[in-house]
Parts: structure tokens; sequence; C-alpha cells
């Protein structure tokens, strides 16, 4: 048995992970603001699941139905996307330009993405100063 070029690539159920090859299961596009297409900024907020049953499907669609839709984070992911396709740091004009967001949503985007950040450091010491200070 070969491979030939017209055979979709194995892919996997994103619920349970069985293998699926031959273009079984099934996809939706589900909507996700933390999915970013590679090439095509129009697909950006939408994710491809791929179910191995009708089932799973289901349950993949109502897992991202009820995620929120976080516009700050699709815009701060296409200011990523737009700052790792250049060596150089951008301008906030450049960016705006790359992205097609206004000066107000990059501004709401940095400011969601510094609040990750913050979310994401460690918490500081119980009395708040470093030992030895
Ligand atoms: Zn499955």
């Amino acid at each position: 048995m070969t491979t030939g070029m017209n055979s979709p690539p194995p892919s996997t159920c994103d619920l349970c992970g069985t293998r699926l090859t031959g273009g079984a299961g099934a996809l939706a596009a589900v909507p996700d603001s933390s999915a970013l297409h590679p090439r095509r900024r129009a697909l950006d907020g939408l994710r491809l699941v791929r179910g191995c049953s009708p089932a799973h499907l289901d349950r993949l669609r109502a897992h991202y139905r009820v995620r929120p839709f976080v516009l700050e984070e699709l815009w701060s992911g296409q200011i990523g996307r737009a700052q790792d396709s250049h060596p150089y740091e951008l301008t906030p004009a450049q960016i705006a330009n790359l992205t097609g967001l206004l000066p107000t949503q990059i501004a709401r985007a940095l400011h969601w993405r510094r609040h990750q950040d913050d979310e994401a450091a460690p918490a500081p010491l119980a009395g708040g100063s470093p030992p030895g200070s």
C-alpha cells in the first residue's frame, strides 16, 4: 500500500485523539479569538476542528460556543503575527498598516496582552518584599 499525493494527511479527533485516516471524520469551523490563519486575515478568529463522530464534533462545537470570544485577544494575535514577520521592531503606524487595525484597537490589544502577562507572572512573596531586602 502506498500513500498517494491525493491522500489527505492523517489527522486525529480534536476531542478524543482517535487517529483518522483517509479523510474520515467531520470538520467544522468554530469561532475562536485565539485562532489565526497563517495567510488569510479574513479567516482569523475561526478554528477548524475535526471530530471522529457527529457526537464528538457537537461536543467540540459546544466547547467553543461557551469560550469567550475576546476581540483584544484576536487583535493581539494579529499584532504578534505582524511583528513575527519582521526582524525589526515595528512602529505603531507600521503595525496599523500591516494589521488593518485602528490605533484604539492596537492600544486595547496591547493593554489586554500586558494584563495577560501580569496574570501569568508569579505571585509576589508574602509580605511584599524580596528576601534579603
Ligand atoms: Zn473523537
